[in-house]
């Protein structure tokens, strides 16, 4: 099939990836003029992309991780309160995505190409791409992340829905601190809850992908509760006094809003999360928010990635999540079958979205023994 995706970020890729890998034509449009850049921070190791990649020739192991060896939890005087081995791998968004570049054939992306509109046809979909002639295909897929300008032209009624808390999240380089003053943290994935409150650090690849002590970066995260419209607004207006629905980038956190997160770290943090926050130079910002489309697909279109339904980071999965779908895609429209495209969408969707709808409820029932979010989210 000729298969047009929206969106080359991480779904965007992994499914041009494996869609490839069995054969199909396929092209990535990407809105953004140049590759991605993320200064982004951990995210889980791809296991079942890795494993889907290496059964089609792909050497996978650029997709490194920094593992952890231990999940510790201390008290706001640092001192250990439990501690047991936990494995958990994590490499870095920077990484995957460029690893996930630089397994795609060059002439299977084109950037600064916004998908803008799709009419289905009898034998087809004609996609309508900004400044150039429609594309005909067999097939669009939506990979165009939690703001899907898709998934609003299929459902437009549809709304995300706000979790009643904020993330307030950081990357740091290791070599900031002395090997000393950082040494209870390496190795191990630390975290410090209190009422309404939870923060977790652990390390992440450097953003060339190095590996080594003193190269790599810490990755951290703080969630809080926060329901204050006020405060929602001020977070949410970045450096320019551009308000944003639902984060703000790293580099872009006004100077009003850094002041008041050292302020909330000094009277909430033990010491060694208070130091990790002050040094980081380009704290970020995100409002939690739940998406579930109401059907990942409508006749010949597609929806995958963010764009079907958007994860709680603390289930660390929207990177996995998406990998998932490109593999589960990719073998639902693998091998002689007398169904056709639709009804083969139609069959992947209902699967793939009862899937993960799993995992979207696993986010709020973790987030309540958290005491993240309101108890009707
Ligand atoms: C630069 C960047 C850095 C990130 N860093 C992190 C991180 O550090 N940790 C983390 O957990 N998550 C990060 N994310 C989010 C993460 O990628 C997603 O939550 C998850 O992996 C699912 O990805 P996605 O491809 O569905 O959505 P997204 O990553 O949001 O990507 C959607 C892509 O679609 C493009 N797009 C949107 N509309 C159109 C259109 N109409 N036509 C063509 N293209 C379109 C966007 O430019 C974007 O590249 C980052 C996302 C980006 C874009």
């Amino acid at each position: 099939m000729k298969i047009v995706i929206a969106g080359g970020s991480i779904a965007g890729l992994s499914s041009a990836l494996t869609l490839s890998c069995i054969g199909h034509d396929v092209h990535v449009y990407e809105r953004s003029d140049v590759p991605l850049r993320g200064k982004g921070g951990g995210v889980v190791v791809l296991r079942h992309m890795m494993k889907f990649l290496e059964q089609h020739g792909h050497y996978t192991q650029k997709m490194i991780s920094v593992p952890t060896v231990m999940r510790r939890r201390i008290d706001v005087n640092g001192t250990v309160l439990t501690e047991e081995p936990e494995k958990l791998p994590f490499s870095s968004w920077d990484t995957v995505y460029r690893s996930l570049c630089a397994m795609l054939s060059k002439d299977r992306i084109s950037y600064g190409r916004e998908v803008v509109g799709f009419t289905e046809h009898d034998n087809g979909i004609e996609i309508d791409i900004d400044g150039g002639e429609p594309v005909d295909a067999d097939m669009l897929l939506a990979a165009d992340g939690i703001g899907s300008r898709t998934r609003a032209k299929l459902f437009p009624n549809y709304e995300s829905k706000f979790a009643g808390y904020v993330a307030w999240r950081g990357i740091i380089d290791e070599s900031v601190f002395s090997p000393l003053e950082v040494e209870a943290l390496v190795n191990n994935f630390t975290m410090f809850r209190d009422a309404g409150h939870m923060f977790m650090a652990f390390l992440i690849p450097g953003l060339d992908g190095a590996l080594e002590p003193g190269r790599r970066r810490f990755n951290w995260l703080w969630y809080r509760n926060e329901t204050d419209a006020a405060a929602l607004h001020r977070h949410l207006t970045d450096d320019l006094g551009h308000r944003h629905h639902a984060s703000i980038s790293p580099g872009h956190l006004s100077a009003e809003s850094f002041e008041e997160l050292c302020e909330l770290a000094t009277r909430h943090l033990p010491a060694i999360f208070q130091q990790l926050v002050r040094e980081t130079r380009e704290p970020f910002f995100q409002s939690i928010f739940d998406a579930l489309s109401p059907s990942f697909s409508v006749g010949r279109v597609a929806l995958t990635g963010d764009a079907a339904c958007t994860v709680r980071p603390h289930t660390a999965s929207g990177t996995s999540k998406a990998a998932d779908d490109a593999v589960a895609l990719a073998e639902a429209l693998s091998g002689d079958t007398e169904l056709n495209v639709k009804e083969l969408l139609a069959l992947w969707a209902a699967n793939r979205r009862d899937a993960v709808g799993r995992l979207l409820a696993k986010g709020p029932e973790l987030a309540a023994s958290f005491g993240l979010g309101s108890a009707d989210m």
